[in-house]
């Protein structure tokens, strides 16, 4: 197919037309859709079903011989650890399992390290008169909304496909105030891409002009395969001890996509001093987290093996929604030079590039239409897009047939506009 910019002036005006056609049909189907977060379908929370009726009937004392209806267990059940190194990549000792939320320990991380500092620091960070975090575009736009909360600058750094452009970061790091960056090591939200052992070994030793400086880790997306594959990822916290900065990677991981999002478990893993840091303060906050949950989840998983065969059921769920967006991406965009777009192989989310300048028109065409998009700049620091033009796409939640639906009316808002963006440059130059 010949693309946009390549078209002559008639043919132009016939896609333009057929566009318009193809929108105004999706217009008039009144379908109301919703692609705006990364949130499980029903039919995935369903899968985590049999686990609400765990550690009933008497069955709440764990392998110690502890009363998990109690208070106490502050770091967490030891069975319940040992079940999730593979999922953090760190050894029982060094896990900390927290309540539901992964986002909530980041939180809490920033605000005791604004409020404390963190092993190492010189001052709490709070006391600083500048503090500026790495941030990896596109991102996840909740890391972003935390900076912006307790005023930490952000500064962006672009992705390349394999973790963030290492020749920025390390040129970066060399500033004093800089004293964290953003990681979603693996299917990154919302590229999808994983780092690469280069990238990882590279963060790990790089020298940082903070002493206190942090990785925030988090591996959001560990097992959420789109693909028979598993994919790996190097071990950052042995990298970083091997490299002399054993307190480097502040890790984080939950449940929230593996069981229930509202009411999974959530981890904290590091270093022995960081997760001494860590546990000191989460005591002050709470006389011990929810026992009976972790009982829950490790009653119903079991195993490793039950892990990777309940994200396997995840994924003959997400992966035909995902195919339905790339056959309609593909169908109605390529060859035009309209956008690019990711294929993950795993977590919950396609990024699709659009032309310059187009992303806000998409989400207000596709608003018009009746399909909510998340906002166009969403995916960088400060929500502000400097070409505005990163889509981020969440297919999860929608069931198979609003996906399909949904996918088709995308790729035509995008394809309209990005050929009234071409006919207007046509126009100003003609
Ligand atoms: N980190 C990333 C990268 C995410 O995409 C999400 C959910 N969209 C979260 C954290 C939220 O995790 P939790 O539910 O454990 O708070």
């Amino acid at each position: 197919m010949t693309t946009i910019a390549d078209r002559s002036a008639a043919d132009l005006a016939d896609l333009h037309a057929r566009a318009r056609d193809a929108y105004e049909a999706f217009k008039a189907r009144g379908l109301k859709l919703d692609m705006t977060r990364g949130k499980p379908s029903p039919e995935q929370l369903d899968l985590a079903a049999g686990m609400l009726g765990l550690a009933g009937n008497g069955d709440y004392v764990t392998q110690a011989g502890e009363d998990a209806r109690n208070y106490g267990g502050q770091q967490g059940i030891a069975e319940v650890r040992a079940l999730f190194t593979h999922l953090l990549d760190a050894p029982a000792d060094q896990i900390v399992v927290g309540d539901n939320s992964s986002l909530a320990m980041m939180h809490d991380s920033i605000a005791w390290a604004l409020l404390t500092g963190v092993p190492g620091s010189a001052k709490p960070w709070s006391k600083e008169s500048d503090i500026a975090f790495l941030c990896p575009v596109p991102g996840y736009d909740r890391h972003f909304a935390l900076c912006e909360a307790y005023g930490i600058r952000m500064i962006p750094v672009p992705m390349t496909g394999h973790g963030p452009d290492m020749d920025v970061v390390e040129a970066a790091v060399a500033d004093p105030a800089v004293r964290g960056l953003w990681c979603v090591p693996k299917y990154s939200n919302p590229s999808g891409e994983t780092y690469s052992d280069e990238t990882v070994r590279r963060l790990a030793a790089m020298k940082t002009a903070a002493p206190d400086f942090r990785l925030f880790w988090d591996n959001a997306y560990a097992v959420h395969h789109l693909t028979p594959e598993r994919v790996a990822v190097a071990n950052i916290l042995t990298l970083c001890a091997e490299a002399g900065n054993p307190d480097r990677a502040f890790v984080f991981a939950s449940t929230s996509k593996i069981t229930l999002a509202g009411a999974g478990l959530a981890f904290f893993a590091s270093s022995p001093d960081n997760v001494r840091w860590y546990l000191a303060r989460a005591s002050k906050r709470t006389i011990g987290p929810d026992k009976l949950n972790q009982l829950r989840h490790v009653r119903f998983l079991r195993d490793g093996a039950g892990l990777d065969a309940h994200m396997d059921a995840h994924r003959a769920l997400l992966a035909p929604k995902f195919a339905a967006v790339e056959e309609a991406l593909s169908r109605h965009l390529a060859g035009t030079g309209a956008a690019k777009w990711t294929k993950p192989d795993g977590g919950y989310f396609i990024t699709v590039e659009a032309r310059d300048g187009t992303a806000t028109e998409v989400v207000r065409l596709a608003k018009e239409a009746g399909l909510a998009l998340t906002p166009a700049g969403a995916t960088s620091p400060y929500g502000r897009d400097p070409r505005d033009s990163v889509l981020r796409l969440a297919p999860s939640y929608p069931s198979l047939k609003d996906v399909t639906a949904a996918a088709e009316g995308i790729a035509v808002c995008i394809l309209l506009a990005s050929v009234e963006a071409e006919r207007r440059v046509r126009e100003r130059n003609a």
